[in-house]
């Protein structure tokens, strides 16, 4: 656990940009400092490796005073990723990465057959090997920047705005990149963002800091949506603070009915199965179960169901995986108002309504103020 023990920052000209800032950093977990331009995220992520050094107060590592160590055995034990990778522009790609490994005094060979194991690892063609950073895009050269900060397997990673120079699809890549890469890895993460968006996505706990280095509030981030500390977090965290939490919330106990839903051969002259017709919809899928589109029961005649006569099934969310914030939005994007709930293959597993939906939030409020993360 990274301890920071009520840290102020001075810097010489007088600026307090941290100010008794007291945190626990968990182990094997993201941890997200997040707030403003200014507030002093990335003075606190340098008072970690002693790049910045504290005025008052003390960092422990496992109980340790990083003060009491030496300055190069603390580097070595946390990698750093920067806003676009700070790469070194005259190396190649493996010789980047295997920066590190070299310094520590492994051979050539072995030190890039680590970083050959690392561009795998962050999902880097082993064809860029032997390129120079110029010519690799913005989010490959990011993850460039997070293979070498692993290099040499250090505990803690520490990451500052390493995703915002990069367009927002990249930048959702990297994202999903980053929480697969930690739950095979497990590292210590201090990550810096002024997105909140970005925190809440990433972090296990979420520091929100505000101008002058004060802590705001230290919490997981579906406790962030649902108590916001004060007015400041929660102008902050911005609009749609409920439906976004929703994405805490699983899927998984969706009532679900499969009555609606018909089956159709492909030329659609016959109706494989069909469901009890009382329904003002039905969702049409072909024999392997995939959507096609909804129809009125009365329209359902075999030989004359025209893929182009069904309403669009809008967008189907993954039953159990995705969370109640994809079903919701499945119910609002159906001309219908209802969700299709598909498995992974994305066969039809059954149909939702956003009354259900509605009673699952209601209880999921009721019973999980404390939701763990689910995708979608
Ligand atoms: P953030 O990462 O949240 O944008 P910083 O930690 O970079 O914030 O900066 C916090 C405050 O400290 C800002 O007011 C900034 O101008 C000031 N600051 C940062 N570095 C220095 C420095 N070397 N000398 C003086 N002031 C600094």
């Amino acid at each position: 656990m990274i301890r920071i023990d009520s840290v102020t920052k001075r810097y010489p000209d007088g600026t307090v940009a941290v100010d008794r800032l007291s945190l626990e950093i968990p182990d094997r977990s993201i941890t997200v400092l997040v707030g403003p331009s200014g507030c002093g995220k990335t003075t606190t992520l340098r008072m970690i490796n002693r790049m910045v050094e504290p005025s008052e107060g003390t960092i422990l590592i496992d109980g340790v005073d990083i003060q009491k160590q030496p300055v190069n055995t603390l580097r070595r034990s946390m990698g750093y990723v920067i806003q676009n990778a700070g790469l070194f522009q005259h190396r190649t790609i493996i010789d980047n990465i295997a920066t590190v490994p070299r310094l520590l005094g492994w051979s050539k060979d072995k030190a890039r057959g680590r970083a050959a194991e690392l561009m795998d690892r962050v999902g880097l063609d082993s064809s860029l090997a032997r390129r120079y950073p110029y010519q690799l895009s913005g989010g490959q050269q990011q993850r460039v920047g997070v293979a070498r900060a692993l290099a040499a397997d250090p505990p803690v990673l520490l990451m500052d705005e390493p995703f915002s120079a990069v367009d927002p699809v990249v930048r959702k890549g990297l994202q999903d990149e980053l929480l697969r890469l930690q739950e095979e890895l497990g590292k210590t993460i201090v990550f810096v963002t002024h997105d909140i968006d970005e925190a809440v996505k990433l972090g296990t706990m979420v520091a929100v800091m505000r101008t002058g280095g004060h802590l705001a509030q230290f919490a997981p981030p579906s406790e962030l949506l649902s108590d916001p500390a004060d007015s400041f977090v929660e102008d902050f965290l911005g609009a749609d603070r409920g439906i976004r939490r929703l994405s805490f919330f699983s899927s998984a106990g969706l009532q679900l009915q499969t009555a609606p839903v018909v089956a159709v051969d492909a030329s659609a002259e016959r109706i494989a199965a069909r469901g009890t017709a009382d329904a003002p919809y039905v969702l049409v899928t072909d024999l392997d179960g995939r959507p096609l589109g909804w129809s009125r029961p009365q329209d359902l005649t075999p030989g004359e169901i025209a893929p182009e006569r069904l309403l669009s099934y809008g967008r189907p969310f993954v039953a159990g995986r995705d969370s109640l914030r994809a079903a919701l939005d499945g119910t609002v994007l159906s001309p219908t108002g209802w969700a299709v709930a598909v498995d992974d293959a994305g066969r039809v597993v059954g149909v939702v309504s956003q009354q259900v939906i509605g009673e699952a939030i209601r209880e999921a409020h009721a019973e999980a103020p404390r939701a763990a993360k689910v995708a979608g």
